[in-house]
């Protein structure tokens, strides 16, 4: 572990993905815009440096967690690949754009460096207790050697493919609960109109072709899955907002690439209007309850 690591983002992911870091003994210097994250991070052993160039100086390995792509590439092509040794590591583990990922990592090449996607899942949960599931897209070379890190803040790395394909495995599966979170809850609602109950409906779907992790792991009405936020007043969990944001990445992705993604692009209105009405602060399966709403007006 006497690797040396420049870790810029320390938000809500990128804070404790730093912390454990630190704690399996890597020397981390961390670098953030916000004075609160900084002193967060001095508290969990980073050594907070004056600017994202000096994060990356004299790092073998340059981790970035930051919102969107164009924060990721406004770094990378404003002075950050410059400040670095050649050949250092750059891994983005943000969620962008699978365009962004791609190019970010050619700005990496082209500047003598390597550069590799490794978005996450896993929430704030996975990132604190060191459990998250890495998608990267990489060579297999600076997979391989990306990978005790990532094994540090991981529990799961899979190397889905070249530059690009970990952005890729990341919108595909969110694609896929958003628009499955949405067909669950259109059932329980209908259900509801038809007389069934919830828990029926649960007993019956979790056993039969409707199963799928939105229902039997993540229940959006309470009752039947007692973990689901759906208990705790839809608390995230997963907030509306992020998925609006995975779901637009998707959809971007589908229509720069002609794939007639209709359920997927529908589900990226629907998130967008939820967000926009509520604030996106609630989780993600709180879209039930404005399903339920519609229905009853
Ligand atoms: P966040 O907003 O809490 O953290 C981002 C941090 O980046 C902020 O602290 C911000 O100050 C910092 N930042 C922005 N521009 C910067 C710059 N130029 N230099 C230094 N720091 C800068 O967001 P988050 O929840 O930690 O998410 C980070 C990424 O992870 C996003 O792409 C998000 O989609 C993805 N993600 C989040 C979750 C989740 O549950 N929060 C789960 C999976 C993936």
């Amino acid at each position: 572990a006497n690797l040396r690591i420049g870790f810029i983002g320390l938000g809500h992911m990128g804070g404790p993905m730093a912390a454990n870091l630190a704690k399996a003994g890597y020397q981390v210097n961390g670098f953030d815009l916000v004075p609160a994250a900084l002193e967060q991070a001095t508290r969990d052993g980073i050594t907070v440096v004056a600017s994202a160039a000096d994060a990356a100086a004299g790092a073998d390995i340059v981790i970035t967690m930051l919102p969107s792509g164009k924060h990721v590439l406004g770094l990378y092509e404003g002075g950050l690949l410059e400040a670095a040794a050649p050949g250092t590591l750059f891994i983005d583990c943000s969620t962008i754009d699978v365009a962004d990922a791609r190019q970010a990592h050619d700005l990496a090449v082209k500047a003598g460096h390597r550069g590799m996607d490794a978005p996450v899942s896993g929430g704030v949960a996975g990132a604190t207790a060191g459990t998250l599931a890495f998608m990267v897209g990489a060579d297999e070379a600076d997979f391989e050697s990306a990978r005790p890190l990532l094994e540090v803040m991981g529990a799961k790395v899979v190397h889905c493919g070249a530059s690009g394909v970990g952005q890729a495995a990341k919108i595909c599966n969110n694609m896929i609960l958003g628009v499955s979170m949405i067909a669950i809850s259109e059932a329980f609602v209908l259900g509801e109109k038809l007389g069934l109950s919830n828990q029926a409906l649960f007993d019956v779907a979790s056993n039969a072709s409707g199963q799928c992790w939105a229902l039997t792991s993540y229940c959006p009405v309470p009752g039947p899955v007692p973990t689901s936020p759906a208990n705790n007043d839809y608390q995230p969990g997963f907030a509306a907002a992020l998925m609006d944001k995975d779901l637009g990445l998707a959809a971007n992705a589908l229509r720069g690439n002609g794939v007639p993604g209709e359920l997927g692009l529908r589900a990226a209105e629907i998130y967008s209007r939820f967000h926009e009405e509520t604030g996106g602060t609630l989780d993600f399966s709180a879209i039930v309850n404005d399903i339920r709403r519609r229905a009853n007006e």
